[in-house]
């Protein structure tokens, strides 16, 4: 496979114990098929729920090819966060250089954020469930 960026011949490679990806070596791009993805994102603690979410948002024309199939990719708002990715897709997805540790940040952020979520709601129900108890009395 040929990298989309610079056409350099991609390099298979084991990234985080055993997701294989296809690297460039010129330009430090990856491709990742689309449960390749899935499984960068579980290298971060979190679970199926959290990793659920819309992952493609505000879609664009993209300026890159599939290196599986040759069509024009397209471009998207990983997780409506500042990271602009490329999907094919039937294929996958191409992370310009450094883009993969945006994703694994990215996940690590939100499982931060709903862990924060589920505490507010916890401590919402505990106070609800006080409240409840002292007008039952
Ligand atoms: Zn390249
Ligand atoms: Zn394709």
């Amino acid at each position: 496979m040929k990298c989309p960026r610079c056409h350099a011949d991609l390099v298979a490679e084991q990234k985080y114990h055993s997701i294989e990806v296809d690297h460039c070596p010129s330009c430090d791009g990856r491709w990742l098929d689309h449960d390749e993805l899935d499984q960068l994102e579980a290298t971060v603690p979190s679970t199926p729920e959290e990793r659920r979410a819309t992952v493609r948002y505000a879609e664009r024309r993209s300026e890159l090819h599939c290196p599986v199939c040759g069509n024009e990719m397209t471009g998207f708002d990983y997780r409506a966060y500042n990271l602009e990715l490329d999907t094919c897709a039937d294929h996958g997805f191409w992370l310009d250089a450094g883009e993969e540790a945006r994703v694994r940040e990215i996940i690590a952020e939100r499982v931060r954020d709903l862990a924060r979520a589920a505490s507010a709601e916890e401590s919402w129900a505990r106070f609800l469930g006080g409240l409840r108890k002292k007008l039952s009395r």
